[in-house]
């Protein structure tokens, strides 16, 4: 789709404007359908609540997270159909759900069957009729249930008891890589770096390491392709994976940014992904522990790669392209199987139990390839 940003104008930009104004973010109600100053802050805003990236840029992923907030629960009966529902009012439903104690899964905001399995456990328990539709009476109950039945988040619990049921040993186990970006769409570039090469070549080195320990290693992506992050998700979804790396580069918006991030799901008020959270802090320690990169920390976001994946995802973000520092790391081979192993490493302690988990930047493999 096109992009649409400060300076432009046309429908497109008034369906945006409309929906912003909606949520309350515009000042006022626009005159024309020009993408404004105000625009651009309430678009920034918007992305600064929803966990996207902040570049006041209407591209496929914000427009869809736009059109998605214009439901609120209510609005429209809910119910399993061919093409899905989508949208904030399904999110809410399947986090009200998830704190009642019904798994409707991750609170990604797609009606799909196992949000209708949760939606009629819940007319069950609760005296409905079980008919997997979220109309009048069950909008009804949900209000009466109030918000204060808040349990232990159980798809928090059922994803640790998921991991740990699924034991510290790595052979069997499934992962993919997505090495970001690819085909014509070579992600960011600078020192004379491209983003979608530098991941390749990590995902290749991370590809043999996890291959070598017995874990079953797949690929989003080859060198010519570049699939939409939501073909990524669906994909490791139907590999059935037990986890997702996905491989980024920043560009840096100066010359001075550099250092390196992890990303997990979250949605910042509450929904949250707490594997997914171990695993990208264990990747950031031992990515920070064994490289001189400067730490920028874990962070929740709800990118698509991230929030349509039914198991814990990462994003790395490996360092700024435009940082002359980073750059020269990131062009030797050697600093990259460094990262290679670093990432191998925090996989396996991420399966391990407390009790054998050695301390950061110390471990080698395969030292419990055969647990
Ligand atoms: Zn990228």
């Amino acid at each position: 789709m096109q992009l649409y940003r400060l300076g432009d104008s046309g429908p497109a930009v008034a369906d945006v404007q409309a929906t912003l104004d909606g949520l309350g973010l515009l000042p006022e109600r626009p005159v024309e359908p020009v993408f404004d100053e105000a625009t651009d802050r309430a678009v920034r805003e918007f992305q600064q609540r929803r966990g996207l990236s902040v570049d006041g840029i209407v591209g496929p992923e914000t427009y869809r997270a736009l059109a998605a907030a214009r439901w609120r629960l209510g609005d429209r009966i809910l119910s399993l159909a061919t093409r899905p529902f989508v949208g904030d009012d399904v999110a809410t439903l399947q986090e009200r759900l998830l704190e009642l104690g019904f798994d409707a899964g991750r609170a990604d905001g797609v009606f799909g069957p196992r949000t209708e399995r949760a939606l009629r456990g819940l007319q069950r328990e609760y005296g409905l009729l079980s008919d997997g539709t979220c109309g009048p009476a069950t909008l009804r109950a949900l209000k009466q249930l109030g918000r204060h039945v808040t349990g232990g988040r159980p798809q928090v619990m059922r994803e640790a008891e998921a991991l740990h049921r699924s034991g510290a040993a790595l052979p069997g186990k499934v992962v993919v890589l997505d090495p970001g970006h690819g085909g014509a769409d070579r992600g960011a570039t600078g020192n004379g770096l491209e983003e979608a090469a530098i991941v390749e070549d990590l995902a290749a080195r991370l590809e043999g390491r996890l291959t070598a320990v017995g874990v079953r290693t797949l690929l989003t992506r080859g060198p010519d392709s570049c699939p939409t992050d939501a073909d990524r998700a669906q994909f490791a979804n139907d590999a059935g994976a037990d986890l997702v790396l996905s491989l980024h580069v920043d560009r840096g918006s100066s010359p001075r940014c550099q250092g390196v991030a992890s990303y997990h799901f979250g949605t910042g008020h509450g929904s949250s992904s707490t594997v997914g959270e171990k695993l990208a802090s264990l990747v950031q320690r031992e990515v920070v522990a064994r490289t001189d990169l400067l730490d920028c920390r874990i962070h929740e976001k709800t990118w698509e790669i991230l929030r349509l994946t039914r198991m814990p995802a990462l994003r790395l973000e490996l360092g700024h392209l435009i940082h002359r520092g980073d750059a020269a790391r990131l062009a030797d081979p050697a600093f990259r199987d460094t990262v290679a192993e670093a990432i191998l490493v925090a996989v396996q302690r991420l399966y391990l139990p407390p009790d054998l988990d050695p301390p950061t930047g110390v471990m080698r493999l395969p030292t419990f390839a055969d647990l």
